[in-house]
């Protein structure tokens, strides 16, 4: 990746990761909001609270830190729901009255930070502890109207964020699944790739890339209807899925185009992988004029080399296998790998 797309995609993740913005913002805020507190107890000579508001500032400011070093949003929203909380009950606790307002605005992000399970319990455990030690309330109805006021705020966080949660949910579902055949689409295949590029450099595991195309599928869509080629096209997915292990990760790369991801196969191997897979489909792929062929090009991928040229490679393997006549599969770059030399017509 170039130093510009590192900087492009590290300035990008807040966007990207809706945790990691929240904990952007408390961090943020934190930092902003608690110092000059911290500095003024510091100042009236009050060193508990100026403690306490410093431990909640480096504990925030630490998850804020750790969470854009190693991306790990989970263990520090945790961390940043927990310090806030349990920081507002000790103001609460040691400042009295003026102190409860900050436990608000915790009760609200908790729901952003971590599950709802685990944010229903710190809020709860937050307000009991207030109520229990009791002394930052003036009266019994004020104490009562606190944890009335913290349960509604509570409950209108939880819907807003659960909803938020769905809409979230949905959206990626639409962005990266082809919703004829239920496959993953271009996008995530993009992700994947990068993933297993990476993977294979810092791990050594072999990848093949598989980009099949099926033969003369416009004339099945024009003789016999694009309801029938939308029939073939979810048939080959259902035989792919059904003789590919679980690992191996299928994509609909445009069309009538699949990309097939294999991690762990080389050699012999992906040889009788393909064998298999053509001979499935030759086997039981069918449509109301007669059957389906496909033709493939694979390609493994090359220590050191690019996404971009994995691909490239694999597309012109496929070019060859049509150029061919098509029902077959070509393995690019033949010539290195002896074994996988011969062309299975
Ligand atoms: P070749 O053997 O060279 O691959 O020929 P082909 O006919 O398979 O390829 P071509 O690229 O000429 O045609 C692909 C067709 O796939 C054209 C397009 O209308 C059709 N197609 C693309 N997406 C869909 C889809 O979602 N459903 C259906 N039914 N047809 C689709
Ligand atoms: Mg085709
Ligand atoms: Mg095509």
């Amino acid at each position: 990746m170039s130093d510009e797309n590192a900087k492009c995609s590290i300035a990008s993740r807040p966007i990207s990761d809706f945790r990691l913005s929240i904990i952007t913002l408390l961090g943020v805020s934190a930092f902003l909001g608690i110092t000059p507190f911290a500095v003024m107890r510091y100042l009236q000579g009050n060193l508990l609270a100026g403690l306490v508001d410093t431990t909640i500032l480096l504990g925030i400011c630490s998850a804020l830190v750790y969470a854009w070093v190693t991306g790990d949003t989970r263990r520090s929203g945790v961390v940043v729901a927990s310090v806030a909380c349990g920081g507002a009950v000790v103001v609460g606790i040691v400042v009295g009255e003026p102190g409860l307002f900050w436990l608000y605005p915790c009760l609200v992000t908790t729901f952003f930070l971590v599950n709802p399970r685990i944010a229903v319990a710190l809020n709860i455990a937050s307000v009991i502890a207030l109520m229990v030690h009791g002394g930052a309330f003036r009266s019994d109805v004020q104490m009562w109207s606190f944890a009335s006021t913290a349960f509604v705020v509570s409950a209108c966080a939880y819907v807003f964020a659960h909803r938020n949660h769905d809409q979230r949910e949905r959206l990626e579902h639409l962005a990266t699944i082809d919703p004829l055949t239920g496959i993953k689409n271009r996008r995530s295949m993009d992700q994947e790739l990068d993933l297993a590029a990476a993977n294979a450099e810092r791990t050594g595991l072999p990848y093949a890339l598989v980009m099949l195309d099926i033969d003369h599928f416009k004339k099945i869509n024009d003789e016999h209807g694009h309801g029938v080629g939308d029939g073939v096209l979810t048939d080959l997915v259902a035989l792919l899925k059904q003789n590919t292990r679980k690992s191996d990760q299928l994509f609909r790369y445009g069309g009538e185009e699949f990309v097939l991801l294999l991690p762990g196969v080389d050699g012999i191997g992906l040889k009788a992988v393909m064998n298999n897979l053509q001979q499935v489909l030759r086997k039981y792929m069918k449509h109301p004029g007669g059957s389906v062929t496909a033709s493939f090009g694979v390609a493994l991928l090359e220590h050191g080399e690019s996404v971009d040229s994995w691909l490239a490679r694999a597309d012109a393997a496929l070019y060859e296998a049509k150029e061919a006549g098509r029902d077959r599969v070509v393995f690019a770059d033949a010539q290195r790998t002896p074994e996988l030399a011969a062309e299975t017509a």
